[in-house]
This record gives structure tokens, sequence and C-alpha cells, in this order.
């Protein structure tokens, strides 16, 4: 019972730190259960994971949602308070963690996350506690005082929730799964509302910049959505296709295009970039230096290498900036990317464009730049946008200009089709040599045994970096933005090392590993889970040096 929680912990004072196991398990009480999930092993390890349960009964309230991404706002909004509220817990000293609260939640994306679950049947809201002790003695009186305060905050959580900030954000996260849902249809990939702030206050930072320009559509590609709760909403609706954001350096492109990069996923209000919405499997794509590639057919981007190497089922420990640029595109490809985003500065230019003078020069041409199959992207349907401030050729081609200039987008599709013609760049558009093919790849189940012959480590080092057994994999050029997403993906990365038999295409088993668990809840008793998508998952797994793949059969 929760009421014995209080005189046991006060027992405890002066005992040895494992003395704090005995908490493990459920404590019932009037209106909640909390459970001690994981007890640490002393004050200065990774603190003791708590669970609180409300009963179905006590969240009625909160049901508020039409739509499921509506009731991951509700969790994400959950969260959000308990953070804020927890801020409030009185100062509790000690040694190492001691009588610290963590509640996880490191960016205004709105994400399903393991630290707090609304099913069928109860919520569940999970965080961290330091358990108190003085060196390896237990502080009992003090453990009492804070979890006294602790089940206070609890009690009165739900009935002061502030009830108004919910609603606005479910209905922001509603109507945001409304556009995203709707501009397949509507034949866009991305939507920048009106009014939207861009910018960030820093490069570490996720505020918006202040005194920053507000965006404003041009009119050519102005479109409206009529939402379920706000009514009409107004912004630019960038079409499908080739979409090039050009404009002088330092006038916003960067700015737009990582917008559009964040607008896959819903941001919370006031974040400036609520109204951003990008189609749901648009990835980034860039070139890495040194990553390794598995068994990819690279023959659409590389082919015929000197001596006659093959690229069909292409691997190296250490790609070049155009070969990992190319991996990437076809690696996309193949778990299902339906928009890419490159910009100039972070692509390998040899396999954005050859002009007419490399063209005239080097016959013996191993790479098919990217130019020379926007044709065949089209034919996919799969669209790209691209920035570019310094190759034209692309305007030749370009079904979309946006011109920036002082972060006021303009269009200029039809000024860029004029200099094209009146400036010819003189290159020819020959006929690649490979079709835009891909192959699909079966990983093999060794891959992502991360034991290698001791226990396994995996733990994420930042958002760069997961520390998965004996390797570190760089995840650098993924767009990831919370570190619980960085575990996640350690998480589903030993899931897929059970799954995998060597047959089933990644992308298959991507999908099927992300779709078996609704909750990230049962993910890890940790509460440091975010969601990822498909696409993140299987970026991660390319960039893993011991992959291993096969040709899967079609
Ligand atoms: P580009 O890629 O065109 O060189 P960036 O997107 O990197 O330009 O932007 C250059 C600078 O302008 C950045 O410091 C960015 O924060 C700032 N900036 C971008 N958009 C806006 C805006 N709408 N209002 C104010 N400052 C902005
Ligand atoms: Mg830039």
């Amino acid at each position: 019972r929760l009421e014995e929680l209080f005189p046991f912990l006060a027992s405890l004072e002066g005992r040895p730190y494992p003395f704090y196991k005995d908490l493990k398990g459920t404590w019932r009480g009037e209106g909640f259960d909390l459970r001690f999930v994981h007890v640490q092993g002393d004050p200065f390890a990774t603190p003791s994971v708590v669970e609180v349960r409300y009963p179905a009964k006590a969240v009625e309230g909160l049901r508020i949602y039409r739509h499921p991404m509506g009731r991951v706002a509700v969790e994400d909004f959950l969260l959000r308070s308990l953070k804020a509220r927890f801020r409030h817990l009185p100062f509790c000293g000690g040694s190492g963690h001691s009588g610290r609260v963590f509640v996880e939640v490191e960016s205004p994306k709105v994400l399903r996350r393991a630290g707090a679950h609304l099913g069928q049947e109860a919520l569940y809201l999970r965080f961290r506690v330091g358990l108190p002790a003085s060196g390896r003695r237990i502080l009992g009186k003090e453990a009492e005082r804070l979890f006294r305060a602790l089940v206070e905050h609890l009690r009165g959580f739900l009935w002061e929730l502030d009830g108004r900030a919910l609603v606005s954000q479910v209905q922001q996260v509603e109507d945001f799964a409304y556009i995203q849902e709707s501009l397949p249809q509507r034949g866009l990939v991305a939507f920048v509302g009106d009014g939207a702030i861009l910018p960030r206050e820093s490069g570490v930072s996720q505020k918006p910049l202040r005194g920053a320009v507000p965006f404003q559509s041009p009119p050519s590609l102005r479109v409206s959505f009529r939402v379920p709760h706000k009514g009409e909403v107004f912004g630019m609706g960038l079409p499908q296709g080739l979409t090039l954001i050009t404009g002088g350096g330092f006038h916003g492109k960067t700015t737009l295009l990582e917008a559009l990069v964040h607008g896959v996923y819903p941001h919370i209000p006031g974040d400036g970039r609520e109204w951003v919405v990008t189609h749901a499997l648009a990835q980034r794509v860039q070139s890495e230096d040194g990553r390794s590639v598995k068994g990819v057919d690279l023959r659409p981007f590389v082919h015929d290498l000197p001596l006659g190497q093959d690229t069909s089922f292409f691997s190296t420990e250490d790609a070049s900036g155009s070969t990992s640029l190319a991996a990437a595109i076809l690696e996309a490809l193949e778990l299902g990317a339906r928009v890419l985003l490159l910009d100039e500065d972070t692509s390998a230019t040899n396999l954005l464009v050859r002009d007419a003078r490399m063209q005239a020069l080097v016959r013996r041409e191993t790479l098919t730049p990217l130019l020379d199959r926007v044709q065949d992207f089209k034919a996919r349907g799969v669209s790209l946008i691209l920035v570019v401030g310094g190759v034209g050729d692309y305007l030749d081609l370009a079904d979309t200009v946006l011109l920036l200039e002082e972060y006021r987008p303009r269009e200029a599709t039809l000024e860029a089709k004029a200099i094209a013609q009146a400036h010819p760049t003189g290159r020819a558009f020959g006929e690649p040599r490979y079709p835009l093919a891909v192959a699909s790849r079966a990983p093999l189940p060794e891959s992502f045994d991360p034991r290698r012959g001791r226990k396994a480590r995996v733990k994420g080092r930042g958002l760069r970096e997961l520390v998965y057994g004996e390797e570190v994999v760089d995840l650098s050029a993924l767009d990831l933005f919370e570190n619980a997403q960085v575990r996640a993906l350690g998480a589903w990365l030993q899931r897929l090392w059970r799954q995998a038999d060597g047959k089933t295409p990644l992308r298959e088993l991507v999908e099927e590993v992300l779709g078996r668990v609704e909750d990230l809840f049962s993910l890890e008793e940790a509460p440091e889970v975010a969601e990822v998508r498909s696409l993140e998952l299987g970026a991660a797994v390319n960039r893993l040096r011991s992959l291993e793949v096969r040709r899967a059969a079609e």
C-alpha cells in the first residue's frame, strides 16, 4: 500500500544502499499506483525508474482526441506538464544523483515517448528518481520527504492540468496530421504556414529566433487547408517534382530546408514551426565521408570503375563524398522515402552535376550525376527539394524555383526557365547507362549481434553516436532530435537481431519490427525512448559497420 511506502523509506535510514531493492514492485494507492520498475545499485548509478499508473476512470477527461496523433499530443503534454511540476519538488541532498528527479522530454517535437502512455485501461507515466544516500548509506528520512512531496504532486497532477493548453496542443497536432495526410492528394510535398518562424536562436538551441522575419508565402504558391480545428490556414504549398530553393548566401535557404526536415514531426504551440508540415516520408540525404556501405547496387550513380570493378553489390568501409551520397539516396529509396531533401553545401558536387566542359574533357565517366536522374525520380513519383546557390544546371529541369531574398521567398520558376533558355548550358543530357533500379537487400541476423563474444553494451552518446557493442555507429547524417530517439535505435537494432532471417528485405524487416510494438512503453523499461521512423531505423542499420547483407529475392 502506498501509505506504507513512507514509513518503509524512513525505516531504511542508515542502511546500506542495496536495501532500496526492496522497493521493487507496486505500491497501491488511492487514485493511482506507484511502481518501482528499476532500482539503482548505488547513488551514482543511473537513477531508478518509477512508474505511476492512473486507472482508466481517472483519465476519461483526457480522451479529447479524434485522431491517433491527438493521443500522442495528450501524452506529450502530460510529460511536459509533469516535468514542469517536478521543478517544484523540495531540494534533497546526498551523493551522486540523490534526490534528483528526471522527466525526459528534450525537444519541442510532439513524439511518442515511453515516458507517457495513455492506454485503454490506464495512463502510465515514467520518470527517474535518484534515491537519496550519503555515500553508500541510505538517507531514509530524505527519501520519505521526497516521496511525500512527489506523491502529493501526483495526486493533484491530473486535476491541475492546464486544460486550455492541453486542448490547444491536441488541436494543433490534429490539424498538423490532417494537413500531412492530405498533402499527397493535393499534389504537394510540404506546407509552410504564413507567419511561421523558421530560424532558431542558435545552432544548439531549439528556441525560435527572436525578431525573425515571419514566413510569408509567395502568392503564386499560396494554398489553403480547411483543417478540423482552426478552420482555414494559408501558406506555401510546395508541389511534387523538383523544387529548387535558391538565393544569395545568408538569405535563409538552409533555414528553410532545415524547417522542412523538422516538419515531418508536429511541434508544440509556440515553437514557430507548428504549421510547417512535410510529407511523412521525406528524408534529408547528404555526403558522409568515411561511412561504411554494404552491398548496395550503386550502378544508377556509380558504375564502370577502372579495371572492371563491379558496383552492383558495392561495399566499402570508407566511402567518398560522392559514393556516400549515392548510397544514401539509393538506401532512402529502398526504405520507401518519397521526398529527398539535399543541400548543395553538404552534397558532393560531382554527384550533383557534371557540366558541359567536364563532359567534353572526361570521357570515361564513372558517375551519373543526380541531374541526369531527375526524370527518373519524377517517373518513380519521388520528389526532390534541392538547395542550390551555385549550380545553375538544374534550372532547366525544375518544376518550382523558390528564390529567397532577405528571408522572403518568391517564386522564380518562369524567370528561371527564361534564363535557362537564354543561357544554354551546352550540356548533353545523355541516356544514363543503367536504369534507376533499386535492389533490395536482406540483412543477416549476425549483423545485429552487439555482443561479439562479450556482454552487450548499447547506449547513445549524444545525438550523433550510438555505442552498439564493439562499434560506435555514426548517426550524424540522421535527423534525430532527442537522445531518446538514439536510445530507441539501440533497442530496435536488438529487436532486428531477433527478427532478421537473412531473407526478409530490409524495408519489410524494419517496418515489421516497428509495427509490432505499438507503444514504446513496452519496448524498454527506461523512460528515455522516443519514436523513430522506419527511415531513421533503416539509416542506422545502413551505417552499422558489422552489417552483412544478401541480395533479397524480388
Ligand atoms: P543560406 O543557407 O541561404 O546561406 P541560412 O539559412 O544559413 O542562409 O541563414 C543565414 C542566417 O540568417 C542564419 O543565421 C539564420 O538564423 C538567419 N535567418 C534565417 N531565416 C531568418 C528569418 N526568417 N529571419 C531572421 N533571420 C533569419
Ligand atoms: Mg546554406
